[in-house]
């Protein structure tokens, strides 16, 4: 048995309304109520005076590049990101080369994920090679292990589709999880659609198309009962469809990125590929709205879509650079600074959205330090200024708008099954 008391720290956990000074102990890779006089005597101790102890982070939108696109980033690259963010459990997107369409390669990222520094969960593809076309074998995906289907990077088109893939999912209790985009719509588009575009001379990406997509996966979960996830929203449009969905009893959720929440389509006037992603960054209007669903809980939770492409990739013009950015090293501060400092959102809520309310949309074993749980633990001070070095950074990429930025607020250490893997800037 080995055991762990973390000292001192500002305890909180959402999920047990715990937000106090006090201790954290862990016996064999799980959290402890307490520990025996002789286990104390036996326990590594680490002070956390003046730190947040909480739940390690769980995202439910990661691109790990593996297999296929190594050069960009490895699972044990992305899970290193994860650990330097604070975060325990990761949700791997299937859009791999070759895609997660099937069994043999979800085993492959499992085998991989094993040597991994954090909890890594795999999805499985909705259509066979992510074509939008025939169903890929969703029951022997969710034998292999994976916790839901999704196309992300790419949106299913036909609606007809979409229904058989959101019933034949709710077969096998799989959720679905969607990346909303009428890619009709959005042709050569490469930002947000409106005077900005116009203005820059770029091809916009009108948020009716995310909207639209947003509306029809409403539709389809009421009229199927299953449970339909819209990835990354990024039009205020979508906030209240999916708002008034809920109201209705709707079986949806919903999530919002880091980058939506920090940034506007304006950011783009340098040309900087770094701010080029998919949805585009909008107007200050959507990003407000998207703020105002994460206080109301229409947006359930917080997913970076860590998205690593290569330099010499991501440093092309605009027009042909690829979409996306990583985020994992850089979600807490952000989301500290933009939605605690700047709107008033309490710690702890923050931490629930980075945290529980993340894991109980897929239904992961993660999120809380209630004892018997996975000893799964961010500490950070919320408090400390540091540099963001992308070269420096555990990402293989370093596409990030943040890069060479001050960040307030820096994890100190994470563990994971009671067993630290990142302390003070390093992997252990
Ligand atoms: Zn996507
Ligand atoms: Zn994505």
């Amino acid at each position: 048995m080995s055991f762990l008391i973390i000292k001192n720290g500002r305890v909180i956990d959402p999920a047990a309304k715990r937000d106090a000074k006090g201790d954290v102990f862990i016996a064999d890779g799980k959290i402890a109520k307490s520990l025996t006089p002789a286990q104390k005597k036996q326990a590594k101790v680490i002070d956390a005076t003046g730190f947040v102890v909480c739940p390690g982070l769980v995202d439910i939108h990661v691109h790990f590049r593996e297999p296929g696109q190594t050069h960009k980033e490895t699972i044990l690259t992305g899970s290193m990101a994860a650990a330097a963010g604070g975060f325990t459990t990761v949700v791997c997107m299937p859009n791999t080369v070759p895609p997660a369409d099937n069994a043999g390669t979800v085993e492959l990222i499992n085998n991989a994920a094993r040597s991994a520094a954090v909890h890594v969960y795999p999805t499985g593809c909705i259509t066979v090679g992510m074509k939008g076309q025939q169903l890929a074998p969703h029951g022997s995906l969710k034998k292999a292990g994976v916790v839901a289907i999704t196309d992300d990077g790419l949106c299913v088109e036909s609606n007809e589709i979409m229904r058989r893939a959101v019933e034949y999912a709710q077969m096998f209790d799989l959720p679905v999880l969607d990346h909303c985009q009428d890619e009709s719509m959005t042709k050569k588009a490469v930002m947000n659609e409106g005077t900005v575009s116009t203005r820059l001379g770029l091809q916009g990406w009108p948020h009716a198309a995310e909207d639209i997509i947003v509306a029809r996966n409403i539709i389809l979960s009421h009229y199927t009962g299953a449970h339909i996830h819209m990835q990354h929203i990024s039009s205020a449009h979508s906030v209240e469809l999916v708002r008034r969905a809920k109201k209705d009893g709707i079986n949806v959720t919903a999530e919002a990125t880091p980058h939506h929440i920090a940034l506007t389509e304006e950011a783009l006037g340098t040309y900087d590929t770094n701010f080029k992603m998919n949805p585009p960054l909008r107007t200050e209007a959507d990003r407000r709205a998207i703020i105002a669903g994460l206080r109301d809980g229409t947006l359930d939770c917080i997913g970076t879509d860590h998205a690593p492409h290569a330099p010499e990739e991501k440093d092309k013009e605009f027009d042909y650079a690829p979409n996306g950015i990583i985020g994992l090293e850089t979600a807490l501060p952000v989301c500290l600074d933009v939605l605690v400092r700047r709107s008033r959102f309490k710690l702890p809520y923050v931490i629930d959205l980075m945290t529980r309310r993340a894991a109980n949309i897929l239904k992961l074993p993660a999120g809380t330090l209630a004892p018997g749980a996975a000893a799964d633990v961010c500490i950070f001070d919320p408090t400390e200024t540091w540099l963001y070095d992308t070269y420096k950074a555990f990402s293989k990429s370093i596409n990030s708008p943040w890069s060479g930025q001050q960040m307030t607020g820096r994890v100190k250490t994470t563990i994971v099954s009671g067993k630290v893997v990142y302390a003070n800037g390093k992997m252990v």
